[in-house]
């Protein structure tokens, strides 16, 4: 077992629609390795793993988490096998953001295999040991360990409980009697263990679906945590967002945030959770907490995109 490796984020308040906000700037938590991501990837660098030489993980070939996962691997020298179902060849061509920078961490991209047919395997083989209790389930054998797209693994729980426990020790110390919590999501495994967390506290975790519908989000919550009592309130947009598609009400919120506040979000899931505040403005009033999860790697990229589409 090592030390945790980060700080402790700070709060900050900013205003926004003549309204404060606190934000908690888990993007802060350290240089390489920033947001909800090394929160929900704690798990795998403060344990030891004797034996583990590989990770093996798959998802879209543009996430924040595939860039994560490089970090990790390259700080604990392990292998890092990515497997993608299609790149497009623009970026293939043209490597940038986390595609560019998860292949300089040493990262193996493995195009069009069959990821589910990998995905069965990932139970315990016959012989297999796992390195640390609990963990056979994600074993795929004696050294090769498998980490669900984005990062939706019970491990995560570890992590998320740490940040958890830093909002509840600043929410004690303002007396805040009625604190909300918001958050978009995409696998929402960070809002779920977050809520789980937090609602014996007292503090309602409220959420965002930014990659598919509510039913998608409810899935995921499910995948982790059969009681629903724990889940994150989940609140919607009139209109429906395809993710990774541009809209220019999310580049205008985003650049508004980013001239008001001096600080920068994320373009693919922090408009969403902004446009939410703004829609629910009688729910967030001055006790809410918005959390910073980071990802602005991705942001190189799609600033580029917005930057072409609308000329700005
Ligand atoms: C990964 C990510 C999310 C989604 O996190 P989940 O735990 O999968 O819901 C949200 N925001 C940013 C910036 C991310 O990188």
């Amino acid at each position: 077992m090592r030390n945790n490796p980060f700080q402790i984020s700070p709060i900050e308040q900013i205003s926004f629609k003549n309204k404060k906000i606190f934000i908690k700037r888990d993007d802060l938590l350290s240089d390489d390795f920033s947001g909800n991501k090394a929160r929900k990837l704690y798990f795998y660098l403060i344990n030891d793993f004797p034996n583990i030489k590989k990770v093996i993980s798959y998802g879209s070939v543009q996430s924040n988490a595939m860039y994560s996962l490089s970090v990790l691997c390259k700080k604990r020298n392990w292998k890092f096998d990515y497997l993608v179902n299609h790149i497009p060849s623009y970026l293939q061509e043209n490597p940038e953001g986390n595609y560019k920078y998860a292949l300089e961490n040493g990262m193996n991209l493995i195009i069009g295999e069959n990821i589910s047919e990998v995905m069965a395997s990932a139970s315990p083989k016959a012989g297999a040991k796992a390195p640390v209790p609990n963990l056979e389930r994600t074993l795929i054998d004696n050294d090769t360990l498998i980490i669900q797209e984005g990062g939706r693994d019970l491990e995560a729980k570890v992590g998320i409980d740490i940040l958890a426990s830093e909002i509840v020790e600043w929410k004690n110390k303002n007396n805040f009697s009625n604190l909300k919590v918001i958050l978009p999501s995409g696998t929402g495994t960070t809002a779920l263990f977050l809520s789980k967390a937090l609602t014996k506290e007292n503090i309602k975790v409220y959420t965002i679906p930014c990659v598919g519908d509510k039913e998608y989000l409810l899935e995921q919550f499910k995948m982790l945590e059969e009681n629903s009592k724990y889940y994150p309130e989940i609140l919607l947009l009139d209109k429906k967002y395809h993710f990774g598609k541009l809209y220019k009400n999310n580049y205008e919120i985003w650049l508004e945030l980013k001239e008001k506040s001096k600080i920068e979000f994320d373009l693919l899931y922090d408009p969403k959770g902004w446009l939410v505040i703004e829609k629910y403005s009688d729910i967030f009033n001055e006790e809410t907490l918005y959390i910073h999860q980071g990802g602005l790697i991705g942001n190189e990229s799609m600033i580029k995109r917005y930057e072409r589409k609308y000329k700005f």
